[in-house]
């Protein structure tokens, strides 16, 4: 079975995307928790980062970067944004394929709640 993340890649499930790269797709979260909150999601299906391999060291390393060119987009370079990958339950992660949070536009706490 295809993931909620591989469906709306494929237009299956509706979303907003707002950039798409050979390796990537980033969406607009559905419940975004910062007036900024945009999800890099890579096209392959990684359950997380506990799955990584040194295969896939190349391809997250472009999500970073895919990050940082929209937080320029979206004018966070001088205030900050955080950026996060939930791995597993005690963490949060909900859905079972990687992906990366980018959140800006206000400011977080730390340490995270
Ligand atoms: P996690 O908790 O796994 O780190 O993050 C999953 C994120 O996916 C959550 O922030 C959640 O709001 C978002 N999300 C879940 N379902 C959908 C969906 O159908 N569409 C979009 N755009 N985001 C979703």
């Amino acid at each position: 079975m295809p993931t909620l993340f591989s469906r709306i890649a494929a237009g299956e499930i509706p979303a907003t995307i707002v950039a798409r790269t050979s390796d990537c797709f980033a969406i607009e979260d559905i419940n975004p928790q910062a007036p900024v909150h945009v999800l890099i999601v890579p096209l392959k299906e990684i359950p997380s980062v506990n799955s990584l391999t040194a295969e896939d060291e190349s391809l997250v390393g472009k999500m970073v970067l895919l990050a940082r060119e929209i937080a320029a987009q979206r004018g966070l370079q001088e205030g900050g944004y955080r950026l996060v990958f939930n791995c597993g339950p005690d963490a949060g992660q909900t859905v079972d394929h990687l992906h990366l949070h980018l959140l800006g536009g206000r400011s977080f706490g730390w340490p995270p709640g």
